[in-house]
């Protein structure tokens, strides 16, 4: 009798009518045993990428497929759905007794299971290195899926060490084929992956990372707990939601006043106890309007379809981060929010974290800043978000709309229509195989030429597309070489601004629906630096934001007397500028590299070289205007 083919295993195992995506391409090319890196967005259907593999090679003698995963609650769950739909499948873990484990193992040797799942540290254990080996010989080890493969890198938001030793699994068994998958990977996070991986010529399926569903929303912090009470009163009631807060001291905190304020809501994070943990976490997972106010401690693996909003109450630390934890908003498709506050304070403390992290490299603390800055140049941008999120996972979203012919951001024409027209207009192009990245050098980098000139437009569309380019982990022919993806403050950043993001209409962000004003705050940046200068040139140390501040708004404090900065004749010359103002054009310079924080002095400000850019007039600086008092963009109607 013919083998099943993958399609006929979709339907009959999984119930299941159609591939989704690339889904069936890369079944088909891991059953041929070619290597494979999948970057698919959550709930794209990565399972069924091995899963369907798994099964086709086994029925065709291949025997057992060993799934790498770091989650013992994902494993548990993957493998009691399998064998629900009749598949054999088991996992080794620390949770199994002895005589447990030893049944498995003879199971495993006897290639009777079609997947073994493992968490990374036990496939490095000498053991399984034995069984491995010895199944190995008898041609009975068919395929390797590294699942959450972004933990292998430094440069990812979640490195886990015992994720490194994975190498070890081309070195052993070099015939075997293997399969990375991820929900996240920017440039830099990917090319690691597949170094460390030896992916490198593996073929590269990228999918569209977008998620239409979510809104994304990023405001200036004001009161960030009654930000938050009221976008959650104003859309969310009754529903619902993670929020992320950077410390667990805060997410108490947090949770002490949603409950207060008469919400459901609990607190997660690292510190409490594992059974109280596993308890709430439960609670949330059968909950329909439950909040979670969590440290980023929550979250991975949890698949909980119906959670309608993800709030961040303080920045992450870059757009990985951010877009993973997004990402668990509206799993089952219905709208959803993402909505965040940020102000300088988390620049500040991002800043000092890496700054001050004594275990990492200089290098690795460059790369670092370069991926908060790209965050940061997410939340200041007054252009579309999910444009902006996407092309920094080097993915162009094509709209056809008129609007992509006004180069000015400012205009409204777009806001009149419909999101649901605007939605319709989005022409997403899923990315394939290896040809991502050439599709990626295609891109119209040099749109905006006759915009309005940015400060944040700072590197020619050419460099970015290089930038772009040389990511490009299957391409080392033409691009630049490997040096120029080295982290490098900056590159992140420009990835972001640069590729045709400018005119993007998508609809279902705060800037596309309600378009910030823009303020030319050029001349005010050129009396913020200017000050920062007068004052280091008068006193020969440098001095925080808030007295800088008191200096321009012309307030005779204490300090300012002290040190006769009120002779200075940059004393009084912003006294036009308001405070919240004052602090936006403050973040835009440090976040466009004209002035550091420096964490280690008192978080003194510094003017870096780029600062001439302003001081002479070559670049201007254009700001959102009040982007503190659209708290929440209005109420959705919901569908
Ligand atoms: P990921 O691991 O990428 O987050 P999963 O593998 O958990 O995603 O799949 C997400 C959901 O989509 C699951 O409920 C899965 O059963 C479903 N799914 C996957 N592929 C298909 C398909 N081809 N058709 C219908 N549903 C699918
Ligand atoms: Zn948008």
């Amino acid at each position: 009798m013919d083998q099943p083919t993958p399609l006929n295993i979709l339907s009959q195992v999984f119930g299941y009518d159609s591939f989704r995506g690339p889904q069936r391409d890369i079944v088909e090319h891991v059953i041929a045993g070619g290597d494979a890196l999948v970057l698919m967005p959550t709930g794209g259907g990565k399972s069924l990428c091995y899963q369907i593999p798994a099964i086709v090679r086994q029925n065709a003698g291949h025997g057992v497929t060993i799934v790498v995963s770091p989650l013992i609650a994902l494993m548990h769950d993957q493998v009691g759905a399998l064998h629900e739909a009749g598949v054999s499948a088991a996992f080794l873990n620390s949770t199994q007794t002895f005589e447990e484990s030893s049944a498995l193992e003879k199971q495993l040797l006897r290639a009777e299971l079609t997947l073994l799942y493992a968490a990374p540290e036990r496939i490095n254990t000498p053991r399984m290195k034995d069984l491995l080996r010895s199944l190995n010989q008898r041609g009975k080890l068919s395929l390797f899926a590294i699942d959450e493969a972004h933990c292998v890198s430094q440069w990812g938001h979640d490195f886990r060490p015992e994720y490194r030793s994975l190498s070890l699994l081309h070195e052993m068994f070099p015939d075997v084929p293997r399969m990375a998958l991820t929900a996240t990977a920017d440039a830099l996070t990917r090319q690691d992956m597949v170094e460390r991986l030896k992916l490198e010529t593996a073929r590269e399926f990228v999918s569209s990372f977008d998620r239409p569903n979510i809104r994304y929303t990023i405001v200036e912090k004001t009161d960030a707990t009654r930000q938050l009470l009221r976008f959650i009163e104003t859309e969310h009631a009754a529903e619902a939601g993670i929020v992320y807060c950077q410390s667990r001291k805060r997410v108490e905190e947090v949770a002490g006043m949603l409950q207060a304020a008469g919400l459901k809501a609990m607190a997660y994070h690292a510190g409490l106890d594992s059974s109280l943990r596993q308890q709430r976490q439960d609670q949330f997972l059968r909950d329909d309007a439950m909040i979670m106010v969590a440290t980023i401690a929550f979250g991975m693996g949890i698949d909980k379809p119906d959670v309608r909003f993800v709030a961040h109450l303080d920045m992450p630390k870059n757009i990985e981060g951010y877009y993973q934890e997004t990402g668990r908003a509206g799993r089952d498709g219905l709208s959803a929010d993402a909505w965040m506050t940020y102000g300088l304070q988390d620049v500040v403390n991002q800043r000092r974290m890496i700054d001050t992290s004594e275990a990492a490299s200089e290098e690795f603390k460059q790369a670092m800043r370069g991926k908060l800055d790209a965050l940061l140049s997410l939340a200041e941008s007054t252009h579309c978000r999910r444009a902006s999120l996407l092309s920094y996972f080097g993915e162009e979203l094509k709209s056809k709309s008129e609007n992509s012919k006004n180069e000015n951001s400012n205009d409204l024409s777009g806001a009149k229509t419909t999101s649901a027209q605007a939605l319709n207009k989005l022409e997403i192009e899923p990315i394939t195989g290896g040809s991502a990245l050439h599709e990626v050098k295609s891109v119209g980098v040099n749109e905006s030429s006759d915009g309005p000139p940015q400060a944040s437009s700072a590197p020619s569309g050419g460099s970015a597309l290089h930038e772009v380019k040389s990511v490009g982990v299957n391409e080392s022919s033409d691009g630049p070489p490997r040096a120029s993806s080295a982290p490098s403050g900056g590159s992140a950043l420009h990835e972001v601004k640069s590729v045709g993001v400018n005119n993007y209409f998508c609809g279902n962000c705060d800037n596309c629906l309600f378009p910030p004003a823009v303020w030319d705050a050029t001349e005010a940046a050129r009396k913020m630096l200017s000050c920062i200068y007068r004052v280091h040139q008068a006193s020969g140390i440098s001095f925080g934001a808030g007295h800088l501040m008191d200096i321009l708004r012309g307030k005779t404090t204490e300090k300012v007397l002290q040190y006769g900065h009120e002779r200075l004749s940059t004393f009084g010359i912003g006294t036009d500028v308001g405070e919240t103002q004052w602090r936006a054009v403050l973040r835009q310079l440090i976040t466009k590299d004209m002035v550091r924080v420096d964490t280690e002095a008192f978080n003194t400000l510094q003017l870096l070289p780029e600062a001439r850019q302003v001081l002479k007039g070559l670049a201007t600086v254009l700001l959102r205007e009040q982007i503190a008092s659209s708290s929440t963009p209005g109420k959705r109607t919901k569908t």
